[in-house]
């Protein structure tokens, strides 16, 4: 490919903004469509794929015509969300579905759920082409980028001015209609919000802070995913939790399993059931967090703050003993948890690595415990070609994401 000259005319792209948004505001530019720009400037002519996984001589030749980094225009596309956000792009990976929804348990413990099994499926990509966008965001004519994330059935709310996502007709950038025209922008309630703060915080920094503690962004959207699919489990299935999660869907004011009675996975429902179920899980978090509502999962200590003791109100008063606390139940906890994170996270799982190879030394050895990381589900390619240092050389590697130890 030749090499292509710069640009006079290139928006910079927005925080979470989606190629073809931002392809769009650039051919703006020009009084072009992004067909038009494409085609005629750099010879390229398939559009569908450009939020999903743009071909990198693509990429390459925006990043030369617009100075944007090809990392920066990577994560514009889902591909660049991988393997946060979702495992893989491909659709026939055996297992997905049980290994990214059933890992987690935190309405129900993991025993009392289905496992749940189907041949073709990826995490938040949905059957139903999604069209949502904040209205404020795009009332704005300084500040038209549509996001990415709108794209999936992941956020009610827009992160910057905290009001709902509303539908519309057409394409941005050349012809846009409100499904509910002239309707005031609708504030979202402050589940929905906090919900939604967190999401955008694992998009945009690859990390949440949950009461408990910071948890790497991949941690956080499978909990969001385990949270949607006990909310949609058959009550017969939920023995003694039943009662909880009816009082989930109560709260929300939406009917039990918003209405569905067969299990299908929550990828390939009806929009606007996503959005009750989004709604039951923010509700869920929030009585969680209250401690309104007891849940029975292992990850929903996340939810929860330390046990406080030694509160006062200035008396001598009798001080509660403290609960004993043990050290052998957390470390295997956060041993479970680095095991998951391991699964999605090659630097969790070469950290995870270096840990258990303590003391190792032989080849043999070493050999034994990739068979059994391997059996844990954690891709052995994560670890190939990696020999662990001593002292604890993984650690350098640390930026903040792998807090589990
Ligand atoms: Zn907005």
């Amino acid at each position: 490919m030749k090499s292509a000259p710069r640009w006079p005319l290139h928006p910079a792209p927005k925080e979470g903004e989606a190629l073809s948004s931002w392809l769009n505001r650039v051919a703006a530019c020009y009084q072009m469509d992004v067909h038009e720009l494409l085609a005629h400037d750099l010879g390229h002519s398939q559009l569908d794929d450009l939020d999903t996984a743009p071909s990198l001589s693509l990429l390459t030749a925006l990043c030369q015509r617009s100075g944007v980094e090809l990392e920066r225009l990577r994560s514009m596309s889902l591909a660049g969300w991988v393997p946060w956000l979702l495992d893989s792009l491909d659709d026939s990976v055996p297992a997905a579905l049980e290994t990214y929804t059933f890992q987690c348990a935190v309405l129900l413990p993991k025993r009392t759920r289905k496992v749940r099994s189907i041949t073709r499926w990826r995490a938040w990509l949905p059957s139903q082409t999604i069209r949502r966008a904040c209205p404020q965001c795009l009332n704005d004519p300084t500040n038209q980028a549509v996001l990415l994330v709108w794209q999936l059935p992941l956020m009610l709310s827009c992160p910057q001015h905290g009001c709902w996502l509303e539908s519309y007709w057409g394409m941005h950038g050349r012809y846009l209609q409100w499904e509910i025209a002239d309707a005031a922008p609708r504030p979202a309630d402050d589940a929905i919000a906090c919900m939604d703060r967190r999401t955008w915080q694992a998009l945009t920094t690859g990390f949440v802070e949950l009461p408990r503690r910071r948890v790497h962004a991949g941690l956080w959207f499978r909990l969001l995913r385990t949270l949607l699919d006990e909310l949609n489990t058959p009550l017969s299935h939920c023995g003694s939790c039943s009662a909880s999660i009816r009082h989930v869907w109560e709260r929300c004011g939406h009917p039990l399993r918003a209405g569905q009675s067969l299990w299908r996975p929550y990828e390939i429902l009806a929009p606007a059931v996503q959005w009750q179920m989004l709604e039951a899980a923010a509700t869920a978090i929030t009585l969680i967090e209250s401690k309104a509502l007891i849940p029975r999962g292992e990850q929903a200590a996340l939810f929860q703050t330390e046990p406080h003791t030694g509160f006062t109100n200035g008396l001598p008063a009798k001080v509660p003993k403290p609960e004993p606390i043990n050290h052998w139940q957390r470390a295997a906890q956060a041993i479970d948890e680095a095991i998951i994170e391991a699964r999605h996270n090659p630097e969790t799982a070469r950290l995870l690595f270096t840990l258990a190879s303590y003391g190792r030394r032989d080849p043999e050895s070493l050999e034994r415990l990739r068979a059994t990381f391997t059996k844990e589900g954690i891709p052995p390619e994560f670890l190939s070609h990696y020999e662990p240092e001593w002292p604890f050389a993984g650690l350098r590697l640390n930026d903040g994401l792998s807090d589990s130890f």
